[in-house]
C-alpha cells in the first residue's frame, strides 16, 4: 500500500503520524511510504532520518495527499485539507467529528473512509489510542502542578517532596483513571502526601494495592472533597463519565476554603472541567489567578512534549496502521473488531452511530 505522511498544520501542533521507526517497519514489509518535508522536524525527527528509513520525502502538501492510498496523520484535518482527501482514501486519524459539522459534512462529500483514533476500542471498552495520551496528560500534571507551586510563578512556594525535616506538599488527584493514577504516580515518586478519590470501589482496591505508601484512597464525595481542599497545596482534576461533561465537584464556592496559592491542574478541561472556575487555557497563557488560587487548564497538554506524545501515540497507532496497510480497510475491519469500532465515516455515510446522532445524519 502506498502511505503518506503529511505535515499537520493545526496551530501549534508538532507530533507527527509515523516515526522513522514506523517507517522502516512498514517499507520492510513492502510498503511505499510518503513523508512531506519537515513533517517529523517539530517531534524531534528530520528528513533524513525518513529517508534512512525507507520514505521518499515529498515537498508539499498536496503532493503528500495525492502519494497516498492511506492517509495517516495525528489531528483532525482542517479546513484547507478537505479539498485534498479523495474518493476512496482511507484517513487514520484522530477526527473527533461529533464537534465539528463542517469537517463531517466535507469527509461524507469526499468519499473517502475515515478511521477514528479516538474511538477505535477494544473489548473492555478502553480506547487504546486515547490511553497513551492521558498518560501523557496525567504524569505532565503533577510536573506542571510542582512548577506552579513555586512562589514566582504565584503558588504557595511548598515543593512537593519538602526535604528531610519538613513535611512533603498534599496532593489531592480526583479521578483514579488513566490520567489521576499516572499524577498520583509521579507526585508519590517526588515524596508528596498523595489522596485519590475516585468513585470505583474496585479501582481504589486496586490502586491501593499498586500504589507506594505515600498514597491513600477515598471515596469521592462532596463531604471528602471539602474536607481535603482545606489543606491540599495541589489539586488536579482528573475525571471522566463517557460521552457526558465532566461534573463540577469543585465549585466556585469552594475556592474561599482554599489556602492562597493552591494550584488546580484540571485535566478534564476538554470535557468541561471538573473545577467550575477551570475554562480551557492555552500553552501560551496556561493559566490564570481567582480568589488567589492558581488555576492551569490547558486543553491539549500532550502538545507541550511532542516527542515524547509523538513516540506515545505512534507506539499505540502503529500496529492498527499496518494491519490496514497489509489487508486494506474492508478486510481489516472485518477481522479485527477494535478497528471496525474506529469506523466513523465510508462511502459517502456515516457509520458511527454518535456521530449520526450528533448531526441528525442518516447512519
Ligand atoms: P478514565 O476513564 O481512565 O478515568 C476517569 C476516572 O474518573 C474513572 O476512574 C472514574 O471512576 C472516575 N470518576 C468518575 N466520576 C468521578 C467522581 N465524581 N469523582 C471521582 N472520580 C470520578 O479517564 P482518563 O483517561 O483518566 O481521562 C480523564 C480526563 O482527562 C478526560 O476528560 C480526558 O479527556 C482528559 N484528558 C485531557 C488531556 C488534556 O490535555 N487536558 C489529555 C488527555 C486526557
Amino acid at each position: 500500500m502506498r502511505i503518506a505522511v503529511p505535515k499537520e498544520i493545526k496551530n501549534n501542533e508538532n507530533r507527527v503520524a509515523l516515526t522513522p521507526a514506523g517507517v522502516k517497519e512498514l517499507s520492510n514489509r513492502g510498503h511505499e511510504v510518503f513523508v512531506q518535508a519537515t513533517a517529523g522536524i517539530g517531534s524531534g525527527f528530520p528528513d533524513e532520518a525518513y529517508a534512512k528509513a525507507g520514505a521518499t520525502i515529498l515537498p508539499t502538501i498536496e503532493e503528500t495527499y495525492a502519494a497516498g492510498d492511506m492517509i495517516v496523520k495525528v489531528k483532525e484535518p482542517i479546513e484547507p485539507e478537505y479539498k485534498l482527501i479523495k474518493k476512496d482514501q482511507l484517513v487514520f486519524t484522530y477526527f473527533h467529528f461529533a464537534s465539528c459539522e463542517p469537517l463531517t459534512h466535507a469527509m461524507i462529500e469526499s468519499g473517502s473512509v475515515c478511521l477514528a483514533y479516538e474511538t477505535v476500542e477494544k473489548e473492555d471498552r478502553s480506547l487504546p489510542l486515547l490511553v497513551p495520551m492521558s498518560e501523557v496528560a496525567g504524569r505532565m500534571a503533577t510536573q506542571e502542578g510542582a512548577h506552579y507551586l513555586e512562589k514566582p510563578y504565584r503558588g504557595r512556594g511548598i515543593l512537593l517532596g519538602g526535604v528531610p525535616g519538613v513535611k512533603p506538599a498534599k496532593v489531592l488527584v480526583l479521578g483514579g483513571g488513566v490520567v489521576g493514577t499516572q499524577a498520583a504516580k509521579m507526585a508519590a515518586g517526588m515524596g508528596a502526601d498523595v489522596t485519590i478519590m475516585d468513585l470505583s470501589l474496585p479501582r481504589m482496591r486496586y490502586l491501593d494495592d499498586v500504589m507506594p505508601a505515600n498514597v491513600r484512597t477515598q471515596m469521592s464525595n462532596e463531604y471528602n472533597i471539602r474536607e481535603a481542599i482545606k489543606d491540599a497545596d495541589l489539586i488536579i482534576g482528573a475525571v471522566l463519565i463517557p460521552g457526558a461533561k465532566a461534573p463540577h465537584l469543585i465549585t466556585r464556592e469552594m475556592l474561599k476554603d482554599m489556602r492562597p496559592g493552591t494550584v488546580l491542574v484540571d485535566v478534564a478541561v476538554d470535557q468541561g472541567g471538573c473545577i467550575e472556575t477551570c475554562t480551557p487555557t492555552t500553552h501560551e497563557n496556561p493559566t490564570f489567578i481567582i480568589d488567589d488560587v492558581l488555576h492551569y487548564c490547558v486543553a491539549n497538554m500532550p502538545g507541550a512534549v511532542p516527542y515524547t506524545s509523538t513516540l506515545a501515540l505512534t507506539n499505540a497507532t502503529l500496529p492498527y496502521a499496518i494491519e490496514l496497510a497489509e489487508k486494506g480497510w474492508t478486510k481489516a475491519c472485518q477481522d479485527n473488531a477494535e478497528l471496525r469500532k474506529g469506523l466513523n465515516v465510508a462511502n459517502g455515510k456515516v457509520v458511527y452511530k454518535g456521530v449520526s446522532d450528533a448531526f441528525n445524519l442518516p447512519y
